[in-house]
């Protein structure tokens, strides 16, 4: 190992405290796969990393063991505001917990945009400020989304004159990019931040937390590479595709990882039954078990469709419920499990009443039945209108259950179909984004199911597929490595 590389991790989420949807298997997954490499020193370079996330309420109320770590005051231009930061015991790795006014009593993420970004302008800047307090100096700041681009160009407002961070260099990494935070300029006056420069980025978008952050981070990092190339495009951009394809060489995409060992369905003790690629015998009674479970007819012939995830525009849910109901010549099931938007609930219940002996819908999160579903249903369906990485889709097909799904993003990247890999693929996608290219999806799908052997093996090609972080943990690190070697520029 030729040196340490010092990185500064903040994200609004980490699992276990904390998980809203992927990004906090992120949070809570990457920095763990990165300290893995570096300890079994793997890699030129061994790393030390601070993760830093919001004292939510939410996580107060798990009353997580911590350990308290240092007070201080961060200014804005009303005045000082007191920051406590924790840490956590009994996680693989500390994670730093930052707690202070804006923090306190709010929702992880508000319906209130102006309490949002008070809440997070706040953490970011107090996050950079937590260095300064444990006299560390971050060669990377790597931030996530736009919960965490105030420090990004915070930091590049403050590098030039800041000796702590005049070499640190900043990573931002869009997890979403839709999600821009809310327009309150008068919030980023508060925390001293102007707005983005760049004139790609249109004149009234330029307060967006997003924009702060692509504008000023020295790298941008999307999560997969199909993603990295469709948001320079008109139709995946959100209006940021201008500037995107004049910074091409400062974005690139990296796959997300799973931690393998959470999703393993021959380990998994809320299974009703475990079953590995080499024992898929065993699966059915997982089939059986959750028909019965739901009132479904218990049929191991017909085939049997889940759906799971948040229920918003974006999932396509609609999709594939309108593509269903122009199949119901053929014989199929359907569970849905999830919760968000009032009108995709309601068109799910809508469509479990049309179909009463067919259809289920569960609307809530449910950890255990999302395992059971995964592990009971045939075919997973993820119709989703743009997906920058998506997990759901690799937990089903390590969990045998083949995916069908539009070509978007992390899911062009993780889903092979049969006309691009004819001896290899895991799955089936369709390019359009319309109810017919999902039908036709679904009725092709249904053809192979028709065929066990066959089905048999899309389905232990998709359990015997590495997700694993290893690969993009290296990526990061090699990323790390280039972006603390190259000289700083200041906003
Ligand atoms: P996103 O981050 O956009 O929500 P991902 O596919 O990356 O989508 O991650 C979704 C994760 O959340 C998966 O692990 C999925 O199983 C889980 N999930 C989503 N909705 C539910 C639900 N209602 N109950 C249980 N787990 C859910």
């Amino acid at each position: 190992m030729d040196q340490t590389l010092k990185v500064l991790f903040i994200i609004s989420e980490a699992e276990p405290m904390i998980k809203v949807g992927g990004l906090g298997d992120v949070g809570g997954t990457l920095p763990l796969a990165l300290q893995k490499l570096s300890d079994r020193q793997e890699t030129e370079t061994e790393l030390d990393i601070k993760v830093v996330i919001p004292y939510h309420d939410h996580i107060k109320q798990l009353n997580w063991p911590v350990e308290w770590v240092i007070n201080y005051k961060i200014q804005n231009r009303d005045s000082f505001l007191d920051v406590y930061v924790s840490k956590t015991l009994n996680t693989d790795i500390p994670i730093y917990l930052l707690d202070g006014e804006p923090i306190r009593n709010t929702d992880i993420y508000s319906s209130d945009t102006y309490v949002d970004a008070e809440k997070y302008a706040f953490f970011s800047c107090a996050a950079l400020e937590l260095c300064r307090a444990l006299k560390w100096t971050p060669d990377v700041l790597h931030a996530h989304d736009w919960h965490t681009a105030f420090g990004v160009k915070r930091l590049a407002q403050i590098r030039s004159f800041d000796r702590l961070f005049s070499k640190t260099k900043s990573l931002f990494t869009i997890h979403n990019l839709p999600y821009s935070g809310g327009n309150h300029p008068d919030v980023l006056y508060r925390y001293d931040l102007q707005p983005a420069y760049d004139p790609a980025i249109p004149d009234g978008m330029r307060s967006l937390p997003m924009a702060l952050g692509l504008d000023s981070a020295d790298h941008i990092s999307t999560v997969s590479h199909t993603y990295a190339k469709e948001i320079k495009t008109e139709a995946f951009g959100h209006g940021y595709q201008f500037f995107l394809q004049n910074h091409s060489d400062r974005v690139s995409g990296i796959l997300n990882g799973i931690l393998m060992e959470q999703w393993d369905p021959s380990t998994d003790q809320t299974l009703y039954k475990n079953f590995s690629a080499e024992s898929l015998d065993e699966r059915i009674h997982n089939k059986r078990m959750l028909q019965q479970e739901l009132w479904l007819p218990q049929k191991d012939e017909t085939p049997l469709f889940v759906m799971i995830g948040r229920m918003t525009y974006q999932k396509g849910f609609d999709l594939c419920i309108q593509a269903l109901r122009q199949m119901r010549d053929l014989n199929w099931q359907l569970i849905v499990l999830g919760t968000g938007e009032e009108s995709i609930q309601k068109a799910c219940v809508a469509l479990a009443n049309e179909f009463p002996d067919r259809v289920r819908v569960e609307i809530k999160y449910d950890s255990l039945l999302s395992k059971r579903l995964y592990a009971g249903g045939d075919l997973f369906l993820m119709p989703s209108r743009y997906e920058p990485c998506g997990i759901a889709q690799m937990i089903s097909m390590l969990f045998g259950c083949v995916p069908v799904a539009h070509a978007t993003g992390g899911l062009t990247d993780t889903i092979k179909d049969p006309e691009d890999y004819p001896d290899a693929y895991t799955g089936f996608l369709f390019a359009d984004t319309d109810i017919q290219a999902a039908e036709w999806a679904m009725r092709r799908s249904l053809t192979y199911f028709a065929d066990k052997p066959q089905w048999r093996e899309i389905q232990k090609r998709g359990m015997r597929q590495d997700f694993s972080w290893e690969k993009s943990a290296k990526e990061y690190i090699e990323l790390y490595r280039k972006l603390s070697a190259c000289p700083a520029s200041s906003d």
